[in-house]
């Protein structure tokens, strides 16, 4: 098993932040640009990770507030880590936390997903909902949404439940803002964001040199300042450059609300600013026309749960747009959700199948559906990254838009 995390840049656009890589971690590589699909709890729900490893995926990336409350850091130290315990034989990557605590904890989760243009306040709660996390200097205190029962989440705390995780990437924990927040309140956001990152390479560090019989575990920087380029820019350089207890950053994620307009303007701020030599993760970014944004401004991963979570209620995506199969007109559709899919469920259902499953309720619904999608969106993205080794992206993106029609979609659980 090695013990160490690389990445390296095989192709560069010659004009543009896009590139072509591989990262190596300790549980195989990961061919870049990639979409990683999301087991919120260690699974990807309703299928399986043989499953997930057929369609294509190379990682996958679970969440710390979830595994948190259950079943806890000390159950999966114990299993022997994230992947073993779910038998996942590939890389894995643990969101910190951060986004989680102050979303379904404040209860705004609906709201970061919103444009710009709409009311600034530093007290955004979805409506009637009791505030459920506080925020400090120190980290954040919050309400369990399963049972109510009061925890705390610090840079080291999140490093530490990180650590037990034993995922291959991980990330360090920053408040997450939204696009309503005034101007004065990301800043503050951003300072403490900037300090939790020095206190979580702190922790990092003697955690890794705590636990070195353990794979070695990387650790990306997140990079907020909403939708302001001067804030953007500089959290870029802050942790672009930042070094504490004598480490930098693995690499690193773009977090926060994202207005879908300026997407590929906030990303290529960020990119353009941020060493060019490190890998750079798009939080929660996975609808198919913002994973071109992403590729062409430099991403080099995405998670996303809205390939998964739409699929559950019948949303699947064709190549002219996504549709809901248990909608009549597929009643006597004997052809395949989409014609130009290689996946398992196309290769092998019909449209009218599924949606009798769906109309039916039954659960292979739900597998089948998720299966196309997630193979749908990993199979995008593998093929922007065999047109950027072919030196024709823009007219595979110009093909594939022409034909697709789009739908919004940032999402994470
Ligand atoms: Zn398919």
């Amino acid at each position: 098993m090695s013990s160490k995390f690389a990445f390296e840049i095989k192709q560069s656009a010659e004009n543009g932040l896009a590139r072509v890589g591989t990262i190596s971690t300790p549980h195989g590589d990961i061919q870049t640009p990639a979409f990683i699909p999301v087991g919120t709890k260690a699974t990807v729900k309703s299928v399986l990770p043989e499953a997930m490893k057929e369609l294509g995926s190379q990682a996958l990336l679970a969440n710390a507030y979830h595994l948190y409350l259950q079943p806890g850091p000390d159950l999966l130290d114990e299993a022997g880590g994230l992947a073993k315990f779910m038998n996942w034989n590939g890389p894995t990557f643990t969101d910190s936390g951060g986004f989680q605590v102050l979303s379904l904890g404040v209860g705004f989760k609906k709201v970061l997903a919103m444009d710009a243009k709409t009311f600034r306040s530093d007290q955004v709660i979805a409506g009637n909902k009791e505030r459920l996390a506080h925020v400090d200097d120190d980290g954040v205190t919050f309400k369990s949404h399963l049972d109510g029962s009061m925890h705390r989440f610090t840079a080291e705390i999140s490093m530490q439940i990180q650590h037990k995780i034993g995922a291959d990437i991980i990330f360090a924990f920053d408040e997450c803002t939204t696009l309503h927040n005034t101007r004065p309140y990301q800043e503050l956001a951003m300072e403490r964001t900037y300090d939790w990152a020095i206190r979580c390479l702190d922790e990092h560090k003697r955690l890794t040199e705590q636990r070195s019989d353990k794979p070695y575990q990387a650790l990306f920087g997140v990079i907020q300042g909403a939708q302001y380029e001067d804030l953007r820019k500089k959290a870029a350089a802050d942790l672009g450059t930042m070094s504490s207890s004598g480490i930098e950053f693995d690499g690193f994620g773009i977090g926060g609300a994202l207005d879908k307009d300026s997407l590929g303007t906030i990303v290529g701020w960020v990119n353009s600013t941020l060493p060019q030599d490190k890998p750079k993760h798009l939080l929660g970014i996975g609808a198919p026309e913002d994973l071109f944004v992403g590729v062409e401004n430099g991403v080099d991963t995405f998670d996303c749960v809205l390939a998964s979570r739409i699929a559950r209620s019948g949303a699947v995506y064709t190549s002219t747009g996504r549709i809901n199969i248990a909608n009549a007109p597929y009643i006597r559709d004997f052809g395949p959700i989409d014609e130009n899919c290689d996946c398992y469920t196309c290769k092998n259902f019909t449209r009218a199948y599924l949606c009798h499953l769906f109309r039916g309720k039954e659960m292979l619904a739900a597998t089948l559906a998720t299966i196309h999608n997630e193979r749908y969106i990993v199979g995008l993205v593998d093929r922007m990254r065999q047109a950027l080794l072919d030196g024709d992206f823009k007219e595979m993106k110009e093909e594939f838009l022409g034909r697709y029609t789009h739908r919004s979609g940032q999402s994470r659980d």
